[in-house]
């Protein structure tokens, strides 16, 4: 038998209901803050993400699934929402619609990743992005959002962190300091930390070999050297969060995974879990950086299993239902299939989830289907129901039955 390929995952029935209900409760929300969705490709020209995310990060370095194809271009799947949506942004001149502009996607991410909990090779998000205003109000209205989310699924045990990475110029400043901290150790780093220390040394500081993070202890942090800009931007943040109630912890150890960040940064955990489920934060440099106009923009994701997993977790005893059929129409005979065909083309018509066997399936057969499914209702037509034009309905749940005429109208009106 051929297995599926390491890290991916078949969202099965018993569970593609859960994610139903918990993506049409994000995209209602998004939708109440003013954002429309966007698509864009699974693959883009790799120089995308090698440019938008960083050619010195994990993601680029490690985890991308990238490929020649027959024309010889280098494409690789897409490892994360923002630069394609960035790409989209300029391409399609969206610059020029009423700012701010917000959008979010829902899409399959690819990476290379050494599977674990948690952690697969293709795996889901929900992003939201805005572009256009370099306002502390945007970040706190994304975070805002991104913490909506976590409330409308009824997750609790969820700690906001925040950080400010500042902007190139107060980085410049920092870097200095950081490489003189790690300079001192650079040999006992590991090799790839080693090929980051002239490029980008805060990347270092994400490292998630053990070795490395506790060399990393008592470096210096970008908190106590942010520009006056990028300060009172980071205040006005934390002010407003607290104004609106939101809790929040300062972790001057976030630096995110992906270069493209500057100021706020911000991620979601999950304490029991212990891990993200929600990231994201501010990158006003990328847009130019991806050949569009100088344009501050900011954005989060989510990850969709993540999520799924600890909502689950949590709404043991007030999950959603998967949907059940209200009516099973059982038929006896050919001429009972021709009627029972039309009926639930009619009331599948009027949005009513009706089932009849397609199966040729016995009348016992039919009634054991009718009560595997949990049909609410089953009404039962032979020879005799479409001489009299009237059959029995019988309320699965309580056993009664009842006689009612054979046609939509009063079928209807005894189904509810
Ligand atoms: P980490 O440092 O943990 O690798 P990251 O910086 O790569 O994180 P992002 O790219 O910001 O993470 O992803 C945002 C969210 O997407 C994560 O918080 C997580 O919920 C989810 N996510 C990221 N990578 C994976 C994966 N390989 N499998 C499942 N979910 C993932
Ligand atoms: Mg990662």
């Amino acid at each position: 038998m051929i297995q599926k390929p390491k890290g991916t995952r078949d969202i099965l029935p018993d569970e593609s209901y859960k994610w139903q209900y918990i993506e049409a409760k994000v995209q209602e929300l998004f939708k109440n803050y003013g954002y429309k969705e966007i698509r864009v490709p699974v693959f883009e020209n790799t120089e995308l993400f090698q440019r938008g995310v960083g050619d010195t990060t994990d993601v680029v370095q490690k985890e991308m699934y990238t490929f020649d194809d027959k024309g010889g271009r280098s494409i690789t799947l897409r490892p994360e929402g923002t630069a394609g949506v960035v790409r989209a942004y300029i391409e399609n001149g969206m610059a020029s619609l009423p700012s701010p502009i917000k959008v979010w996607y829902n899409m399959a991410m690819y990476r290379y990743e050494n599977v674990q909990k948690g952690r697969l090779r293709e795996f889901h998000q929900i992003g939201a992005e805005v572009f256009g205003t370099s306002s502390y109000m945007a970040d706190v209205e994304s975070i805002t959002m991104a913490n909506e989310i976590f409330k409308i699924l009824n997750i609790p045990n969820i700690q906001l962190t925040i950080n400010s990475i500042g902007c190139p110029t107060c980085r410049a400043e920092y870097q200095k300091a950081l490489k003189k901290f790690l300079e001192k150790n650079i040999d006992q780093y590991c090799y790839t930390c080693q090929t980051r220390f002239e490029k980008n040394p805060m990347r270092i500081l994400d490292c998630k070999e053990e070795k490395c993070k506790s060399l990393n202890q008592g470096a210096p942090i970008i908190l106590d050297y942010l520009c006056d800009e990028c300060k009172t931007h980071f205040e006005n943040v934390k002010k407003l969060l607290t104004e609106i109630g939101i809790s929040y912890e300062v972790d001057p150890g976030i630096v995110r995974g992906l270069d493209y960040y500057t100021k706020t940064v911000f991620e979601f955990i999950s304490k029991e879990e212990g891990y993200t489920v929600l990231a994201g934060g501010r990158y006003d440099g990328l847009v130019k950086e991806l050949g569009g106009a100088d344009t501050p923009a900011l954005g989060f994701a989510l990850g969709m299993e993540r999520i799924v997993e600890i909502y689950e977790k949590y709404n043991k005893e007030n999950m959603v239902e998967p949907e059940i059929p209200k009516l099973y129409i059982a038929q006896i005979g050919e001429k009972a299939n021709s009627l029972a065909t039309i009926l639930v083309k009619e009331l599948r018509e009027k949005g009513i989830n009706v089932q009849k066997d397609i199966t040729e399936k016995s009348i016992k057969a039919q009634f054991k289907y009718a009560d595997k499914i949990n049909s609410k209702y089953v009404l039962t037509i032979g020879e005799d129901e479409i001489n009299n034009n009237r059959a029995k309905l019988k309320n699965m749940k309580t056993g009664e039955e009842k006689e009612i005429e054979l046609n939509v109208e009063d079928i209807l009106k005894n189904i509810d």
